[in-house]
């Protein structure tokens, strides 16, 4: 690691005035408020801010301050971040402003162990959160800022190690100017984003080239060094899409999500494991697919005729990789179905939850399953892979 005083300053000093000069003009940044920077900071995990800004937009127009978003229900919180995917973000922005609410009267504390204590704020954050709202020159190092650090000082620690997280907070708190510390870290964000990027650095426009170590080596594009995560796990699923008839028609069913784990309380197309033992296959060719998913909604008390294999549709989590085969299903006629549901296996059984069969009213919040139509998806929030789903089913469902 290259380590002397000039090469510091003058990455610092640099990466400043670049910032002054071209930073992007960004709906977080156009004030201080500490609710809206943080909100922003979760939404930016993960996502890039193209896709980030009209999510942004819409979250802060439905909940304008921290109280709003306390006290509103949690489907509204997950509807408003319909889409964004890694929903456990949204549940714990929730749950800490309520934490806020209780324990700091509503306003976001300045202070690094209160902020650190909130639910699903993690080290970056509380940093991003102190520097960005507060001044405090604290560090804020994600990914981006681990990439530029490791190529302008020549760090070829693997990142993935917490030892090296820990050299990037200190070397980064280190560079920090005095009094600067909001625009130096979004200045190292910034520079990770649109030049020091991932794959093919911007090195001829980098406002600190001419002392980046690893551009003087050409090594560039070698560094991060970074273990490679374990593989999502794949999974199997057999999905039912289901469309009603006589009373239920135009419709289709649905269920929610236990209260815990994988996309907890979120809407979905039923779905069963397309082998019956774990690990046992990607599952049963369409007949006997089809069958199997038949006979688990006549059980659970919705008798239904297998039309087609509608679609494939995949969607990959941070540790598992769902391999979905659609097959439409049409409701047999006559059938209003009846409570309890044993069969749908899956989540109905482990939620203990009881089938709503009466209309789509959505009067009743303790109902995991109901036929809705396209308007009520208006206040139900699906996971991404299911609104593609719908919407490939027909436009009205999009
Ligand atoms: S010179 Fe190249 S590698 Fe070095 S910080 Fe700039 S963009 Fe990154």
């Amino acid at each position: 690691m290259q380590d002397n005083i000039d090469s510091k300053t003058y990455f610092s000093t640099e990466l400043l005035e670049w910032y002054d000069r071209s930073k992007r003009d960004l709906p977080w940044r156009r004030q201080r408020d500490p609710y809206l920077i943080w909100v922003s900071e979760i939404m930016l995990q993960q996502t890039r801010v193209d896709t980030v800004i009209p999510y942004f937009q819409r979250f802060i127009g439905r909940f304008p301050t921290l109280k709003d978003l306390a006290e509103a229900p949690e489907e509204d919180v997950l509807k408003c971040w319909e889409g964004l995917g890694y929903y456990s973000r949204a549940r714990n922005l929730q749950a800490a402003a309520r934490q806020v609410m209780e324990r700091h009267g509503g306003v976001v504390p300045a202070n690094k162990a209160d902020v650190a204590a909130l639910k699903g704020v993690g080290p970056y954050t509380t940093g991003a959160i102190l520097s960005i709202a507060f001044n405090q020159p604290e560090p804020a190092v994600d990914g981006n800022v681990m990439r530029v650090l490791s190529r302008y000082f020549l760090i070829r620690d693997d990142i993935m190690k917490t030892g090296t997280r820990t050299l990037m907070e200190e070397l980064a708190a280190g560079l920090i100017p005095r009094g600067r510390a909001s625009d130096f870290n979004q200045a190292l964000m910034e520079l990770g984003a649109l030049v020091c990027t991932p794959k093919s650095p911007q090195c001829l426009v980098c406002p600190v080239m001419a002392h980046c170590a690893a551009r003087i080596e050409g090594v560039e594009e070698t560094l991060p060094v970074k273990s490679k995560a374990k593989p999502p796990r794949p999974e199997y699923r057999l999905a039912a899409l289901v469309e009603g008839d006589g009373e239920h028609a135009g419709r289709v069913l649905v269920r929610r999500r236990p209260d815990t784990g994988l996309l907890a309380r979120m809407w979905e197309l039923p779905h069963i494991p397309a082998a019956a033992i774990a690990g046992e296959g990607a599952g049963l060719p369409d007949g006997p697919a089809m069958d199997r998913l038949a006979a688990e909604l006549a059980a659970a008390g919705v008798p239904a005729q297998p039309v087609e294999a509608f679609m494939d549709a995949e969607h990959t989590f941070s540790h598992i990789h769902w391999n979905l085969r659609v097959f439409r299903f049409h409701e047999a006629a006559g059938h209003a179905a009846a409570a309890g549901l044993p069969g749908l296996g899956l989540a109905a059984a482990e939620a203990g939850a009881a089938y709503e069969t009466s209309g789509s009213e959505l009067e009743e919040d303790s109902a995991e399953y109901r036929w809705i139509k396209p308007e009520d998806m208006a206040a139900l929030a699906f996971p991404n892979v299911f609104l593609r789903i719908l919407k490939q089913y027909s436009p009205l469902w999009g």
